[in-house]
């Protein structure tokens, strides 16, 4: 096991990391930027370095200064978190180079998934479900007519180094489709260095569905079930559940086992998240995340295992501490994602936190890094904090959310609760009908 764990990261998952390593028993090193000096993770950790000014490039994605920060500290691993260094190849490569230990998987299998074409290829060879449409990248405006009219429109035109939402285009017509595929091609050349954009099936009213994986790098891989998070808002998550109420069980353990089996062939080493569009019965993939995800509290609830602590387990060589069959599902589980911005606008509200109280009581998870007293620097993502609820059953779960979410008190600043209190009460949601348009067209109607 490892003695000394770096953590790469801010907010509530260098927390969350924070915790995993106290209750293994690893000492801890987070580094900061000086923006985040009195950050909660920060007063708790063993030992901090402080490794540049705010702006993320000069501190948290310095790849130099957090090696340099593992050296002086003698950190034997590091963890990523999710966002900043936690899909980056060069990074698992270089701290492989210096002898630590990247917790995550290989350069080689982030690289192969952090290209969409690549990843698209691959899942396909491993039995994965994928959207209908181009087996590579198409430049040629003859060949992206000859696909569309072969898989039909509408399609979406995305570029291979596309993330965040980023770099998609849908085409209804082939009157559409060239400029579509000219606009994709310029926009994704400009914003990401790499023109390469592929054509798929545009689906209508998918659901998003994501599978939970995890491989122990020596050939064994298994599911943690799924999460369902369709609601969303500019393909950025919002609320995220588990169970999907979509799916039924055998369902379930199909997906599962596909998503499982392609890792064990693979040999892929720690957590993955394999996300599906869901549409009539069927699963399409389209992008496989090899980190962490922020919306994982919703699986550990109903399965009560602690993702992070495999996360290390595995990155030490120690295996996973579960067999399949040792997994179970109980209960149902929602996470709202509680962001300091204005709940209709969405314009971030930084500054300072005059009073923060959490709910609390049987099936009640706050994951955040604030307090009162706390002030928001205006440099990083806004979220502030997932309140992860836990009930028998979705009925009780939204009982108990309802509740929690009125006992949720953030003074000083502008929060996304007042969203969710709405949502809490919506008739969709109650029912679980909603696909991955309905958050966007709620907001529009109620404009
Ligand atoms: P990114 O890496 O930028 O997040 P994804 O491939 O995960 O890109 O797609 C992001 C979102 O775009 C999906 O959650 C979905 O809302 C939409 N999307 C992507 N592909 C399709 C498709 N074939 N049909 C319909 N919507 C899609």
């Amino acid at each position: 096991m490892f003695q000394k764990i770096l953590i790469a990261n801010r907010g509530e998952i260098a927390l969350r990391v924070l915790r995993a390593c106290k209750e293994l028993g690893i000492q801890t090193v987070v580094v900061h930027s000086t923006a985040d000096a009195d950050a909660m993770h920060v007063r708790l950790a063993d030992e901090s370095v402080c490794i540049g000014p705010p702006p993320s490039r000069d501190s948290y994605l310095n790849i130099h200064q957090i090696v340099a920060a593992c050296e002086i500290t003698g950190a034997d691993a590091v963890h990523p978190g999710y966002g900043f260094l936690s899909e980056n190849a060069k990074f698992a490569d270089i701290l492989a180079a210096h002898n630590i230990t990247f917790i995550g998987p290989s350069g080689d299998h982030i690289r192969i998934m952090g290209d969409k074409i690549e990843a698209k290829r691959t899942a396909k060879r491993l039995g994965i479900p994928v959207v209908p449409g181009s087996d590579g990248a198409v430049t040629e405006e003859k060949e992206a007519r000859r696909i569309a009219a072969e898989i039909g429109y509408p399609v979406i035109i995305k570029a291979s180094a596309g993330g965040g939402g980023r770099g998609m285009k849908v085409a209804r017509s082939e009157a559409d489709l060239v400029v579509a595929l000219q606009t994709a091609r310029s926009e994704a050349g400009a914003a990401f260095g790499d023109d390469a954009v592929y054509i798929e099936k545009y689906l209508e009213k998918p659901r998003h569905i994501e599978v939970q994986v995890f491989g122990d790098g020596a050939g064994r891989g298994v599911h943690f079930g799924e999460r369902d998070c369709s609601l969303q808002r500019r393909h950025q998550k919002v609320w995220e559940e588990a169970p999907s109420p979509a799916l039924n069980a055998e369902e379930r353990a199909h997906i599962g086992g596909v998503c499982a089996r392609a890792i064990a062939d693979l040999g892929y080493s720690g957590a993955g998240t394999i996300e599906f569009l869901y549409e009539n019965g069927e699963f399409y993939f389209i992008e496989m995340n090899t980190r962490l995800q922020v919306e994982h509290p919703v699986t550990e609830a109903i399965t009560g295992i602690d993702l992070v602590h495999e996360q290390i387990r595995v990155a030490s060589g120690g295996g996973l501490s579960v067999r399949q069959e040792e997994i179970r599902f109980q209960g149902h589980a929602i996470e709202c994602r509680i962001n300091a911005e204005d709940p209709r606008s969405f314009t971030p509200s930084p500054g300072t936190i005059t009073h923060f109280h959490t709910p609390g009581g049987l099936g009640i998870r706050v994951d955040s890094g604030v307090y009162s007293g706390y002030k928001i620097p205006p440099y990083y993502d806004s979220l502030i904090g997932k309140l992860i609820v836990h009930g028998r059953n979705r009925v009780e779960c939204m009982m108990r959310l309802r509740r929690a979410l009125d006992e949720f008190v953030v003074d000083g600043i502008k929060t996304t609760l007042p969203l969710f209190r709405d949502l809490v009460g919506n008739a969709d949601i109650a029912n679980g009908e909603y696909d991955i348009h309905w958050l966007e067209k709620y907001l529009a109607d109620e404009d």
